[in-house]
């Protein structure tokens, strides 16, 4: 009885004593340096990362993580994606999800995908938007509480443009569904009031669409938003191709052109010069073929897919600050999210951008375009412990990034290393 009792007050006890961790890191890469220490210590404590170093000590009641066989490197982040999105398959338009999909259904749609792309190493990720009313934020909350595992996310609310939304065309008396998912802002002051709306039901980063359409916003709209977004402290990421509307876009002080794919080496100079972000969303040519595979669409993804890596060059050999974006949300048959998104690794290591730039625009870059530099993006005392591991040298071969699998975030173990 009395050794039951024991027993049963040592099993009670032993999550307390185990918030300690120390992870034996046989190569811990650093993304922000493109380098590699060897057999490093991490000492991890409620969440955070308290030492690290070749020689610290194991405290006594650690629970040790063994990874001295692995490669270990901060957790991915993602800076354009939509978890509570994924385009419905066959001839269905774009617009069919807002009408079919219920708010509730793309929470949950969420909660599997989060966990997907968690499971896969991805430990942060910016939604921005497409989350019918506010189903990222829902999502979030949840994820915060504890009821399912998924990455920290920010969330962007509803996307906010033009008339319209991105629907095209859709006839008068069927009205404004598309407010669902988007809010109609036509001048600065609608902007800022809807920026504000966003804010207060959890938007943590403002999403602007511009040029879906002929019309797009006039420079001093884009400086209103950013203005009103950087006073509440978030980011602007706007939504744009290129053209007129993307110099106003950049003149106007978005802190990121979401894909981008026409800018010219002009527009990417100036945003050099302006240290504006390049979230390129660099669609690998089958995903733009698998959206719609006709002989039309194939022809076009050929073409898309070429503009893509081209102008990802041009940014990386003019030096544009770039961060990680996917925006994958099409599914193919046997492939989940996470796979489709490491395949844009091989898009950008078409366009000559090294592995280790690549690192750094899935942690570093990511870390500050989202304005959480501070406490997460590396492995270094004081940061929330957000940490990978795989069994190869991302730095010789990104691909590697597909075969994690040991991934903690915020100190806990959410996939064990086997
Ligand atoms: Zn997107």
């Amino acid at each position: 009885m009395h050794k039951k009792l024991m027993l049963a007050l040592c099993l009670f006890v032993w999550p307390a004593a185990a918030q300690t961790i120390a992870i034996r890191a046989g190569n811990l890469v650093d993304p922000a340096k493109g380098t590699v220490s060897k057999d490093q210590v991490i000492v991890v404590e409620n969440g955070k990362i308290t030492a690290i170093g070749a020689g610290v000590a194991i405290p006594k009641d650690a629970q040790v993580v063994d990874l001295s066989k692995q490669w270990v490197m901060p957790g991915l982040m993602d800076a354009h994606t939509h978890l509570t999105f994924e385009e419905i398959p066959g001839k269905a338009p774009f617009e069919a999800m807002y009408l079919k999909q219920s708010t509730a259904f793309r929470s949950l749609q969420g909660v599997h995908i989060g966990k997907v792309l968690l499971d896969a190493g991805f430990t942060t990720m910016r939604d921005v938007g497409n989350e019918a009313d506010y189903a990222c934020v829902e999502l979030k909350k949840a994820i915060q509480k504890g009821w399912v595992d998924g990455p920290t996310l920010q969330c962007a609310g509803k996307i906010i443009g033009p008339f319209g939304g991105q629907s095209k065309g859709m006839p008068e008396e069927v009205g404004g569904f598309w407010l669902h998912e988007y809010i109609d802002a036509e001048t600065a002051d609608e902007v800022r009031k809807a920026i504000h709306q966003n804010i207060y039901y959890g938007a943590d980063v403002i999403k602007l669409a511009t040029d879906n359409s002929d019309y797009f916003y006039t420079e001093e709209e884009i400086r209103a938003a950013a203005d009103e977004s950087h006073n509440a402290g978030r980011a602007l990421a706007v939504h744009v191709y290129g053209g007129r509307a993307a110099d106003n876009v950049i003149r106007g002080g978005a802190d990121s052109l979401e894909h981008g794919f026409a800018l010219t080496v002009e527009q990417l100079k100036m945003m050099k010069e302006k240290g504006v972000y390049l979230v390129g969303t660099d669609f690998p040519e089958a995903h733009l073929a698998g959206l719609n595979p006709s002989n039309e669409t194939l022809a076009d993804a050929k073409k898309l897919g070429d503009q893509i890596v081209e102008r990802l060059k041009n940014a990386n050999k003019i030096g544009v600050k770039m961060a990680f974006g996917s925006d994958t949300v099409t599914g193919m048959p046997g492939r989940t999210r996470a796979d489709m998104v490491f395949d844009y690794l091989a898009v950008w290591k078409a366009a000559g951008v090294s592995n280790a730039d690549i690192l750094k625009a899935m942690t570093t870059n990511c870390a500050e375009l989202l304005r959480v530099n501070k406490e997460r993006g590396a492995i270094a005392a004081g940061q929330f412990a957000d940490i990978i591991a795989m069994p190869g040298d991302p730095l010789q071969e990104i691909e590697t990034l597909r075969k994690v699998n040991f991934v903690m975030k915020n100190g806990k173990v959410v996939r064990a290393a086997k």
